[in-house]
């Protein structure tokens, strides 16, 4: 197995409990991947990368609960607040309130993506009859045509579809689009908290449940390993990492696309599937966890989300711990955004949060105890977030590619995901797709995860 998150952990998981011996080589230090729960010196967890399950994600809550793992609705009572140059709107519910010919505008623009997208089928959104056609546009280009009144829901709706990419639209295929709709069931689910991707965090955070995978694998599981090369060869495949070695009958390759081809494949790789490769890069994000000694946003009637397109903090949600204690704001910029804050050194960068959040939730955001930002495009294990995006052509030439074995190696990841791609429950399906696809697999195979050496890397 290469890579220890969700996906990688999960196969892993499902291929020991068969009988099977399995090894997890891992690059980082840590599993997770992109989950990445961190505690602060008094024990309060952060999430710097994935943290929220929404309602329905089966596998993510099944898995959970086999390992004891609970989760707690994010706090979302309150008033909303929408930050329109120097007016700040408060809202209940999904769209703000800016106009009504603006807010019917946004809903009829949700309701045709989301009409459009039940016409792509899950398990191929290629084959859809108006594959194509949609793969030849980019999100960019249908949101110029969106019919949105008015700048501010412009604004806002091009902000929540970065937030899903974050990246310029104009480098997503529309195609890709309908299919992560199609694979959350609606606009409304990918946007919302109630109801919808944002509703449940994991109590101890996301990272729990990764630590409890990796717990089950006892020795299986090799940190500090990045794996350099992958062999075919006659009799099973060798995967090499610094100073370690592994026989096995198959391998799963659960990395994000843009780190497969850090690896170096015997056979190679197709220049098909390089292209795809190269071409299914992800975007930037950047989340920042502000930590206060307690959510004093609830007393004042706000439920901490917010949403300040082009600002230092585009999105805010809540996601303080459940049990009293410490609150946590969960700040995010994207793409663009994300990127010219980069630039700037952190303290300043820290400055232009707090002010922003201070402008909508008063003076008590000005002193938090702690700010953790994660830049995660500059991750060398990760290479941006949440998930790899596809310009257009990319899925109707090579998609088919995503989930097609390569020999002995299997593909894994939330980017090979259908239901729930790109999330954390779409990770942990792939990794049962793979782990079944080796259990089925009716090919006489040596015994599977020998290590062949290791010492100390
Ligand atoms: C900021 C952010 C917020 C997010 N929020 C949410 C959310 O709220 N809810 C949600 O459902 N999803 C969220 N996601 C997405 C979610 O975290 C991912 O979909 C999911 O964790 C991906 O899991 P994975 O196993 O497919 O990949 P990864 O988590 O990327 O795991 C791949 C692993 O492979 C390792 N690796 C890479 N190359 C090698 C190599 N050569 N050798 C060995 N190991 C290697 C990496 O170190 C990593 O551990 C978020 C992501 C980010 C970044």
């Amino acid at each position: 197995m290469v890579g220890a998150g969700f996906a990688g952990l999960t196969a892993a998981r499902t291929l020991r409990r068969s009988g099977k011996s399995v090894v997890v080589l891992e690059a980082r230090d840590r599993v997770g991947g992109r989950v990445w729960t961190q505690q602060l010196a008094d024990g309060t967890p952060v999430d710097r990368g994935g943290a929220w399950l929404a309602p329905g994600r089966d596998e993510a809550f099944t898995l959970a609960g086999e390992l004891g793992v609970s989760t707690y609705r994010t706090w979302s009572e309150g008033f909303h607040l929408l930050i329109e140059e120097e007016r700040i709107h408060r809202y209940r519910g999904l769209i703000p309130k800016i106009s009504p010919p603006t807010v019917i505008s946004i809903a009829l623009a949700q309701l045709r993506i989301d009409l459009t997208a039940k016409r792509v089928p899950l398990e191929a959104p290629w084959s859809a009859r108006r594959a194509g056609a949609w793969d030849a546009q980019t999100v960019a280009s249908w949101l110029e045509r969106s019919g949105i009144r008015t700048t501010i829901g412009q604004n806002l709706f091009e902000m929540a579809l970065q937030g899903l990419f974050a990246t310029d639209l104009a480098e997503v295929s529309l195609l890709d689009l309908l299919f992560l709709v199609r694979a959350h069931g609606s606009t409304t689910t990918l946007f919302s908290v109630e109801g919808g991707s944002q509703e449940n965090l994991i109590e101890g955070g996301a990272g729990t449940i990764a630590r409890r995978m990796a717990d089950d694998l006892g020795d299986g599981l090799v940190l500090d390993a990045p794996v350099r090369s992958i062999t075919e060869q006659a009799g099973g495949i060798v995967v090499r990492s610094d100073g370690v070695a592994v026989q096995a009958a198959d391998v799963v390759v659960a990395v994000p696309p843009a780190l497969a081809l850090k690896i170096f494949f015997e056979p190679d790789l197709s220049p098909e599937r390089r292209r795809l490769y190269e071409q299914a890069v992800a975007g930037k994000e950047t989340k920042t966890v502000v930590i206060y000694d307690e959510p004093f946003w609830r007393a004042e009637g706000l439920s901490g989300q917010s949403a300040g397109p082009g600002s230092p903090a585009e999105v805010t949600i809540d996601a303080s711990p459940s049990h009293g204690g410490h609150g946590a704001l969960a700040s995010f910029t994207f793409g663009p955004v994300a990127q010219r804050l980069e630039a700037l050194d952190p303290d300043e960068r820290r400055s232009a949060l707090l002010r922003e959040l201070v402008g909508r939730f008063g003076p008590k955001a000005k002193s938090p105890l702690e700010l953790v930002e994660t830049a995660w495009w500059n991750e060398p294990w990760t290479l941006g977030c949440s998930m790899a995006h596809f310009p257009p052509g990319v899925l109707t030439r090579s998609g088919p590619l995503l989930r097609e074995p390569f020999g002995r190696v299997h593909w894994a990841g939330t980017e090979t995901a259908t239901t729930s791609h790109g999330a954390i429950d779409g990770a942990i399906r792939s990794g049962l797709r793979a782990a079944a696809a080796i259990l089925g697999d009716d090919a006489p195979t040596p015994p599977a995860g020998a290590p062949e050496k290791r010492t100390p890397s």
